[in-house]
């Protein structure tokens, strides 16, 4: 059996999320990989969904039994890209996601060679900041911080295996799972 695992890594706003849940609405074999975080779930976020909601002493459990492909500190909170929940994804037949950033996306590529990778790209500068803009809340201070992060992420692209720049969603979708049919063709 195929270990079928895509590493999808892109800016803040780039729309892996939304990507993500429209290839789950077009394959059932979709299975998004959840993160891990000791932070409260905010009003409307479903534990198991959105994030596995867990104290620091599971999470801290967890971490030293190496389930964790990256740990990391964010404003106080921990969060955590899980290797045992993405290996037995993948080890059920499912079609695993991994949605992360360019750190752990190199943890990722080092721990699970065979995975295809991909990051995704915004049509321009421009169109980025209209889709952070476009989510609501964040101030103009944010805005430059995430335009400088993009830029910091967009220089990694080159060590992805694929780069898609995501303009319209169902295209996006479509060359994702081109990618995939590709690399592992069902008929195999
Ligand atoms: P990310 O998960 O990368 O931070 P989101 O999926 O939250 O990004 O998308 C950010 C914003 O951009 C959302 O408002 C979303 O509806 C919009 N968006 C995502 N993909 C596209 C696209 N291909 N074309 C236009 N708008 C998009």
């Amino acid at each position: 059996m195929n270990r079928r695992l895509v590493v999808l890594s892109g800016p803040s706003g780039v729309g892996k999320d939304t990507v993500i849940d429209a290839w789950c609405l077009r394959d059932p074999l979709v299975r998004r990989v959840v993160t891990y975080t000791t932070r409260v779930p905010r009003p409307g976020e479903r534990d198991g969904v959105d994030y596995h909601f867990v104290s620091q002493e599971s999470f801290d459990r967890s971490n030293s039994a190496g389930a964790f492909l990256e740990a990391k500190h964010v404003h106080g909170n921990w969060y955590a890209s899980p290797l045992d929940d993405t290996l037995a994804m993948v080890e059920a037949g499912l079609l695993a996601v991994l949605k992360i950033d360019v750190q752990g996306a190199m943890v990722a590529m080092e721990r699970m060679p065979w995975a295809l990778t991909v990051m995704l790209m915004p049509p321009s500068d421009a169109e980025l900041e209209r889709r952070i803009r476009g989510r609501g809340t964040e101030t103009d201070a944010v805005v430059a911080q995430r335009l400088q992060n993009a830029h910091d992420e967009l220089a990694m692209a080159p060590w992805y295996q694929f780069q898609l720049v995501n303009d319209d969603v169902d295209t996006t979708v479509a060359a994702l799972m081109a990618l995939v049919e590709e690399r592992w063709p069902t008929s195999s």
